[in-house]
């Protein structure tokens, strides 16, 4: 392995990334996986003892996850229940030891189109705060990730937080996972939904898909259908033409894309029930 950097203020991370050709390394779940080598190569940056990186708040009128937050540390975070999709995901990601050590802002910026931490976040409009030495800007999680492994993050620059406003932190949530088993498994197919009421009726629906588009996306034409409609009912308005309209399935070593077409509408369905609190019609 080359030199290793483990800075523990930020300022000192963003310029060594602004003079040297590193490579960012958070829990290194993601950055192992990907290499054959007995060691990363080249010199590593290591992002993990940067505190404000690592702590999760609700300050300024949003929910603030630092990029370097584990898994674990969302599992065992106060959140409120707009965040249940968020913990759901964070429970199935890997096994404990990955769910210690990876982390969101490595999920989201690995960008595979099966991360689990992807339609949680969509589904709560997040956006990324990306920090460089010439300034901070911050990207709807929405137009950062571009396609496979392609975000919009520029070579300079550090993802330092995942931010959610408050206002979309609302309601209540849950998040499934289609796989070739219960648990330690890839994303066959993986839905995050929110809804937010007005009484007994749906005053806001959030869905979004991972694993069955090169990007994770919202369920637009779903959302809308869902708009009004009483919250005991809302799983009998999911049209599966909305679902597949939005959805472009590859086959892979997973699934076949059929089969992913055919079992997201269903997700979704037992994911609004979920998320609507009537999970015992689900047992
Ligand atoms: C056994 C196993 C099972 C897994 N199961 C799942 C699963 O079920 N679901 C799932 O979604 N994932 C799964 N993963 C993948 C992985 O654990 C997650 O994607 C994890 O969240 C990645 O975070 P990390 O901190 O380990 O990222 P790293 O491996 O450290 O980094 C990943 C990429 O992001 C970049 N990066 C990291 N942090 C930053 C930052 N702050 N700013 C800019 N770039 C950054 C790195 O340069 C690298 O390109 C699994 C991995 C393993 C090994």
């Amino acid at each position: 392995m080359g030199i290793y950097h483990r800075p523990d203020k930020l300022k000192d991370a963003l310029h060594l990334l602004a003079s040297a050709p590193v490579t960012l390394a958070s829990g290194c779940t993601d950055l192992f996986a990907a290499t054959e080598a007995a060691a990363l190569e080249g010199q590593i940056l290591d992002l993990t003892n940067i505190a404000p990186l690592k702590t999760i708040e609700n300050c300024h009128g949003h929910w603030r996850f630092g990029a370097a937050v584990s898994w674990s540390s969302i599992v065992g975070a106060a959140l409120p229940p707009a965040f249940d999709m968020l913990k759901a995901a964070a429970r199935q990601v890997g096994g404990v030891q990955v769910q210690n050590a990876g982390t969101l802002g490595g999920n989201i910026c690995n960008a595979s189109p099966a991360a689990d931490g992807v339609p949680p976040l969509l589904a709560l409009d997040a956006r990324v705060e990306l920090q460089s030495v010439s300034g901070m800007r911050y990207v709807p999680l929405s137009a950062f990730i571009t396609g496979p492994r392609q975000t919009t993050r520029r070579r300079d620059e550090i993802m330092t937080a995942i931010l959610v406003d408050e206002g979309k932190a609302q309601g209540s949530s849950a998040f499934l996972k289609l796989g070739t088993r219960k648990h330690l498994v890839i994303s066959i197919a993986s839905v995050a939904v929110r809804l937010r009421l007005n009484g007994d009726r749906v005053a806001e629906a959030a869905l979004a898909v991972g694993a069955c588009s090169p990007v994770a996306c919202r369920l637009g034409a779903v959302e809308a259908a869902l708009s009004g409609v009483r919250v005991d009912t809302v799983e009998q308005h999911v049209m599966e033409a909305d679902v597949r309209a939005a959805l472009a399935p590859i086959s892979d070593i997973r699934a076949t894309s059929a089969y992913r077409l055919d079992g997201v509408p269903s997700l979704v369905r037992n994911a609004l029930i979920l998320a609507s609190g009537r999970g015992k019609a689900l047992e």
